[in-house]
């Protein structure tokens, strides 16, 4: 028996339609690493078609994922509106997993969607992430803005200051 709480339990399950619901609370993105620094709170209704052989199911989550905006570091909340598939086949041992198809061998009565979740979520994620105009924290833009100025500064005086020990070695090359 496994303790995660996004099981879908799959034996006796009755052709037709079936619907589960789970909850991805902020302790969901503590312990799964995101590539991006990512938390929220979502619900999650997975409708599952069960025919004879296999089954499709259908993810659908719905909530909001608080993000680190691009811009100015600081969060933001990003309301998710998300739909993905995933295809089980049941009791075929040839088949070997693909990325859109999972084969459920006779004895897995089971199922941790735990990883799907992830890799859904992951998928949901904007590339671009900023604040909607004027939402961004300015205090943080001024000091990266302050930061870039200075930054800019020093590399000016550097190009200036010809280090010494090139200066050295220009005049070996020279000789
Ligand atoms: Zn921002």
């Amino acid at each position: 028996m496994t303790s995660s709480p996004f099981i879908i339990r799959l034996s006796g399950l009755k052709e037709g339609q079936h619907e589960f619901k789970f909850k991805v609370e902020p302790s969901f993105f503590e312990q799964n690493k995101f590539i991006d620094e990512v938390s929220g709170k979502l619900n999650l209704k997975v409708l599952l078609d069960k025919k004879l052989n296999l089954a499709t199911l259908d993810f659908e989550f719905d909530g909001t994922l608080i993000l680190l905006c691009d811009r100015c570091n600081s969060e933001m909340n990003y309301p998710l509106n998300y739909t993905d598939k995933l295809y089980i086949k049941f009791g075929h041992e040839s088949y070997e997993n693909t990325d859109e198809v999972i084969v459920l061998h006779d004895g897995d009565h089971e199922m941790d969607i735990t990883s799907y979740i992830y890799e859904f979520i992951q998928l949901a994620i904007p590339m671009k992430k900023v604040h909607q105009e004027g939402d961004c924290d300015e205090e943080v833009i001024n000091k990266l803005k302050e930061f870039q100025l200075n930054k800019e500064k020093e590399n000016k005086q550097d190009s200036t200051n010809i280090d010494p020990r090139w200066e050295a070695l220009n005049k070996l090359k020279s000789k």
